[in-house]
């Protein structure tokens, strides 16, 4: 089994699901007292987060770099960045190591491919669903994707940063989400990506009427798969 390396703590909460995950899934496969071999590095959110509002994405690439090479350094055989938002600077954190970078965006848009799914909702941060980063990196896959209008987003944005990534998981939110969602299936999506690794401490399947696509799951499901291939 190879080790996953896991750049994480942003936020905490979706990076202790990665754990979860990760080491269910490795269980699930191999079964007994077999768990996933994994370093994690664990950042401070709020170093993060304000340079992604101020719009420093060079140092918090090179923050994040730097973290990758201790990752790699501790033994990883790959590396994760457990965020949607921050594969903006996926290219710098790749550069930086010599392992391979498991692309989040690779992973979901493959699993939404699957589902035989073109048309699908994006919901996560702003900088995800604005920038062109994560949507263009779908788009190739050959998705069409669909955003919120601008109310929508606000309200996907501030629920991530001033609930999810404080653990704090509200009724009203996942009801707000559903219209959010609701609007968007209106206009034609046939899935909805949960593209932000909180979303989904908020909203599952049961709660859409179109497929979900959790992010983190898949992210674990495909790092699993590659931390198994013979
Ligand atoms: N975890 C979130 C994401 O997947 C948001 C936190 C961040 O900005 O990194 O985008």
């Amino acid at each position: 089994m190879k080790t996953i390396g896991l750049i994480g703590g942003m936020s905490w909460e979706s990076s202790a699901e990665y754990y979860r995950l990760l080491n269910e899934l490795v269980r699930e496969r191999l079964g007994g007292l077999h768990s996933a071999r994994c370093v994690l590095h664990s950042v401070d959110f709020a170093e993060i987060e304000e340079l992604q509002s101020a719009g420093e994405w060079e140092l918090a690439g090179e923050i994040l770099a730097r973290v990758a090479k201790g990752v790699e350094a501790a033994g990883a055989d790959l590396v994760l960045i457990c965020t949607n938002t921050m594969h903006k600077v996926a290219d710098q954190v790749a550069a930086a190591v010599s392992v391979p970078l498991l692309h989040l965006g690779d992973a979901t848009a493959e699993a939404v491919r699957d589902r035989g799914i073109r048309r699908v909702a994006l919901l996560g941060t702003a900088f995800t669903m604005e920038q062109d980063f994560y949507r263009d990196r779908l788009r190739a896959h050959g998705l069409d994707v669909l955003t919120p209008d601008a109310a929508g987003r606000a309200l996907v944005h501030r629920v991530i940063y001033e609930e999810l990534c404080l653990g704090v998981v509200k009724d009203e939110s996942r009801r707000a989400y559903q219209d959010v969602i609701a609007a968007l299936v209106g206009e034609g999506a046939e899935g909805v990506i949960l593209g932000c690794t909180e979303i989904e401490l908020l909203i599952r399947q049961e709660h859409s009427p179109v497929p979900v696509f959790p992010t983190t799951r898949l992210h674990a499901e495909a790092a699993v798969a590659a931390a198994l291939e013979p």
